[in-house]
């Protein structure tokens, strides 16, 4: 067995052993690999392990993998930040993007996503712990950009996006993360149907689970370190 393989099975491991302890269905989060800055022979070798769904930050990088790998079923999602010129690459190439947290990207976006594709799965990514210079939108304007976002046709709403500060330790990754749902839980109760919490790591994919993450983006635990 090769190293990813061992690895993603630890990994599908925690998830089931944190959706036990929560509560929660076995299954009911998602593993999301993510391969930035390995090559595509590691892709393929986790895609050999059954994975299916990759995230990728660097987008020009993404891009070349995205295209070699084109003979195979998988997923792509991106979870980094998207520069205005670099938004028809995403829109052409992903079937996700977690990271929108303006109105203006998601408008390019969605004049940008080819009719022949369906439409780009989208997380608004959120900025839960007033983190310097960090993306996302400010929890008291999610709601704003949310209902803006819901009404592209090219786009699918599907959910929220955060990459808290890393915690010292479980209860105050637990307390962060249970922001981020409670904030869904309200967009929802105005209206809205999202679905997907990307939430989680591999340092804090257990709080993550436990608050309620029903997607969690893993890389240093399946790739090793970068
Ligand atoms: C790199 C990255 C990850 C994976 O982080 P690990 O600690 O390696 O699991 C998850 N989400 C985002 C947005 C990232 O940039």
């Amino acid at each position: 067995m090769t190293m990813i393989a061992a690895n993603l099975q630890d990994v599908r491991a925690r998830l089931a052993a944190a959706c036990q302890a929560a509560g929660r269905a076995p299954g009911a989060v998602q593993l999301l690999a993510v391969s930035k800055t390995f090559g595509p022979e590691a892709v393929v070798q986790a895609f050999d392990a059954g994975q299916r769904a990759f995230g990728e930050n660097y987008i020009q990088e993404a891009v070349q993998k995205i295209a070699v790998l084109r003979h195979l079923p998988l997923e792509w999602h991106c979870i980094g930040p998207i520069q205005s010129n670099k938004t028809r690459l995403v829109a052409e190439n992903f079937d996700w993007v977690h990271t929108v947290d303006q109105f203006k990207t998601a408008t390019r976006l969605n004049e940008q996503r080819p009719a022949a594709l369906s439409p780009l799965q989208v997380c608004i990514q959120v900025n839960i712990d007033q983190g310097l210079n960090k993306s996302g939108v400010e929890p008291h304007d999610a709601l704003t950009l949310a209902l803006q976002v819901a009404r592209l046709p090219r786009l699918r709403l599907r959910g929220l996006m955060c990459i808290p500060e890393p915690c010292a330790d479980f209860a105050a990754a637990l307390a962060v993360h249970t922001r981020v749902k409670t904030l869904m839980d309200q967009l929802n109760a105005k209206g809205l149907s999202l679905d997907t919490l990307s939430l989680g790591m591999s340092d804090d994919l257990e709080a993550a689970v436990s608050a309620g993450s029903t997607l969690v983006r893993v890389g240093t635990a399946i790739f090793g370190k970068r």
